[in-house]
C-alpha cells in the first residue's frame, strides 16, 4: 500500500489489518504520520518509485496506491510538483508492478477528474473536464491505468472520491496544511482558529453556499476491500464513491455547531476558483458491481467521528 500513513490510506490499512490481510505501508511521510500506520501493518519508509521494484519483487497479491500530492491550490502555482509527484511515480509504480507481476490495483482517483458536471448526480459516464492540475494529474493516471490493464492484464479499479470526512478511531485527518472544510470548521470549535472564511455565498444552489456528499473514511475504506476481491485481470474499471446526498458549506457549519455546541463565527469570502457548485455521486455502479452500500452517509455521524478525533488526537 502507497501512502498509507495518510488520512484514508491508514484507515484503510487499519481495516484491511483487522480483515486478517498481511499489509506492508510504503510512505515518504511527506505529509503522513508514522504513528497513523496501524500496528500489525510494517512500514517501509521510502520514496515509492525507489522502493517499488524489490518490493514488489517480495511477491504481492495487489497493490492500493494511494501517495499522492493532493492540494488544488497548490497544483495551479506549482504544476510540476503534481506532474511529476503524482503521474511519473504512477508510471513507476505501474512499471515496477508488471515486472514483478503485482496482479491487481486500487487506485485512489478523484471527482475532480470531472470538473463542473452537467448534471448531478454524477455516473462515471460524465466528461471528464478537471478544472485543476491536480484532477488532470489523476485522469491522467486513470489513462494509463486502462493502457496497462487492456495490454498486460492487470486486474484495476480506480475509486473516485467524493468530499471523505469523520474518522475511525485515532485514524482521522491531520494535515499540516489543512484546506478542507470540515477539519477547518472543528479547526474552530477547538478554539485554534478565529472564524471560518465560506467561499462563496452566490452560487445557484438553494443558500447560495457550494453543496458536496460527504462519504464517511470508513465506508470508502470498505470499498477497496471490495475493490480488491472484484478486480477482474485485463480490466480497469472506475467507480464513484460518495454518499449520494448533497449538503450546503451552510448545512455543514450548523450540523458542526450543533454536535460540537461551539457558535463557529463565519464569514464571507470570495469564491475559490475552480470551486463547482454541486458535486453529488452516484455509486449505483460501485453498488451493483462491487455491492458496496454505504452505512455511515447520515452527516452528524461523520462529523461527530471526525470531532471525537479532533478532541482526543490534535488538542
Ligand atoms: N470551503 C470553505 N471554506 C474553507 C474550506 C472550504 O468555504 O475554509 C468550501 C469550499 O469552497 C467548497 C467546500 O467547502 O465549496 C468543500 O471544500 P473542500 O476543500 O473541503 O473539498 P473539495 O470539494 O474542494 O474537494
Amino acid at each position: 500500500m502507497t501512502g498509507g500513513a495518510g488520512y484514508v490510506g491508514s484507515v484503510c490499512a487499519a481495516r484491511l489489518v483487522e480483515a486478517g490481510h498481511e499489509v506492508v505501508v510504503v510512505d515518504d511521510l511527506s505529509t503522513g504520520h508514522e504513528d497513523a500506520v496501524p500496528d500489525g501493518a510494517r512500514f517501509v519508509r521510502a520514496d515509492i518509485a525507489d522502493a517499488a521494484p524489490a518490493l514488489l519483487a517480495e511477491g504481492f497479491d495487489g497493490v492500493l496506491h494511494f501517495a499522492a500530492k493532493s492540494l488544488v491550490g497548490e497544483s495551479m502555482q506549482d504544476p510540476a510538483k503534481y506532474w511529476s509527484g503524482n503521474v511519473v511515480t504512477s508510471l513507476k509504480l505501474l512499471d515496477a508492478m508488471r515486472a514483478a507481476g503485482t496482479p491487481r490495483l486500487v487506485f485512489s482517483s478523484t471527482a475532480a477528474t470531472y470538473g463542473e458536471p452537467d448534471a448531478v448526480p454524477i455516473p462515471e459516464t460524465a466528461p471528464t473536464r478537471p478544472t485543476n492540475t491536480y484532477g488532470a494529474t489523476k485522469l491522467a493516471i486513470d489513462h494509463a491505468i486502462t493502457s496497462y490493464a487492456a495490454a498486460h492484464g492487470l486486474a484495476a479499479v480506480s475509486l473516485r472520491y467524493f468530499n471523505v470526512a469523520g474518522a475511525y478511531g485515532r485514524y482521522g485527518e491531520r494535515h499540516t496544511t489543512e484546506t478542507h472544510l470540515i477539519p477547518i470548521v472543528l479547526q474552530v470549535a477547538s478554539g485554534k482558529r478565529e472564524k471560518l472564511s465560506i467561499y462563496g455565498d452566490d452560487y445557484p444552489t438553494a443558500d447560495g453556499t457550494c453543496v458536496r456528499d460527504y462519504i464517511h473514511v470508513v465506508d470508502l475504506a470498505d470499498a477497496h476491500q471490495l475493490a480488491l476481491e472484484h478486480a477482474e485481470t485485463g480490466s480497469h474499471r472506475i467507480f464513484n464513491l460518495g454518499s449520494g446526498t448533497g449538503f450546503s458549506n451552510r448545512e455543514v457549519v450548523q450540523t458542526c455547531r450543533e454536535i460540537t455546541g461551539h457558535p463557529i463565527p463565519t464569514e464571507f469570502a470570495p469564491r475559490r476558483p475552480g470551486d463547482p457548485a454541486v458535486l453529488v455521486a452516484s455509486s449505483a455502479a460501485a453498488t451493483t458491481h462491487l455491492g458496496w452500500k454505504p452505512e455511515r452517509t447520515a452527516l452528524p455521524q461523520i462529523i461527530t467521528d471526525a470531532w471525537e478525533f479532533t478532541q482526543t488526537h490534535l488538542a
